[in-house]
Formats: structure tokens, sequence, C-alpha cells
């Protein structure tokens, strides 16, 4: 069996970060449709899985291997956001996030501070904000 399908699988393409993420996603759909009971989900769901296990057999393996390299590189750009989001949030418990109302820079002042003046160091406009 193992044999059968090494056989099967040369010249093909393969699993791929993609069809992983795709097969993890028709499962996501299967799962929602069990809460939603919405032919919906489960169809997307089938239909992902079609297209992840078209990827796997594929012969054309540039192609899949040029969307793969696409898909990682959305998901390092996502990823990124979402750490820069999460900096963000720990930051604003420990500091005040202002804007400068002349040039727009933003302005980490630390909490707790009272009333002070704050001196942009862009375009050097002052301001007075509680912090
Ligand atoms: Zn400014």
């Amino acid at each position: 069996m193992k044999e059968k399908i090494r056989r099967l699988m040369i010249g093909r393409y393969g699993v791929d970060d993609l069809s992983r993420f795709m097969v993890l996603v028709a499962v996501g759909l299967w799962v929602l449709n069990i809460f939603t009971d919405s032919k919906f989900f489960y169809s997307w769901g089938v239909l992902i899985l079609i297209l992840a296990y078209v990827r796997m057999f594929s012969k054309n393996i540039q192609k899949r291997y040029q969307e793969n390299q696409k898909y990682l590189e959305i998901k390092s750009k996502v990823l990124a956001r979402f750490r820069k989001e999460k900096s963000n949030m720990e930051q604003r418990k420990t500091h005040h996030i202002y804007k400068c109302p002349t040039c727009k820079q933003k302005i980490r002042i630390p909490r707790g501070k009272g009333r002070i003046c704050i001196t942009c160091p862009k375009c050097k406009t002052e301001f007075t904000k509680t912090s």
C-alpha cells in the first residue's frame, strides 16, 4: 500500500503549507456547519478539500510552488500585523499613544504623569494632554 502511494506521488507536487492550511479551513468550515447546520459552510469545506487534493496530486509543480510562496508571503504579513497589534495592546497598558495634531506623528507617553506638555519630536508642535 505504501509503495503504491509512493509510486502514485512520483512527479506530483505533494503536501505543502498551503494545502495543510486548506485542509484546516475545510475542517473549520465543517465545524461551523455542525453549529449552524448550514449547507453553505459544508459545501465550501468540500470544495476547499477537493482543491487541496487537486493541488497535492498536481504535476504542475512550478505553479503549485508559486501558489505556496504567495500563501507564505501573505501568512507572514498577517502574522506580522498580529504581532504589531499585540505589542500595541501591551504598550497601551503602560503608555498612551497620542497623535501630533499637526503632522499626525504617533507619540508614546507613559501613563500616570498627569497633565503634561508634549513636544512633537518631528515638527516641534507643543500640545497638552493628560497621561
Ligand atoms: Zn508633529
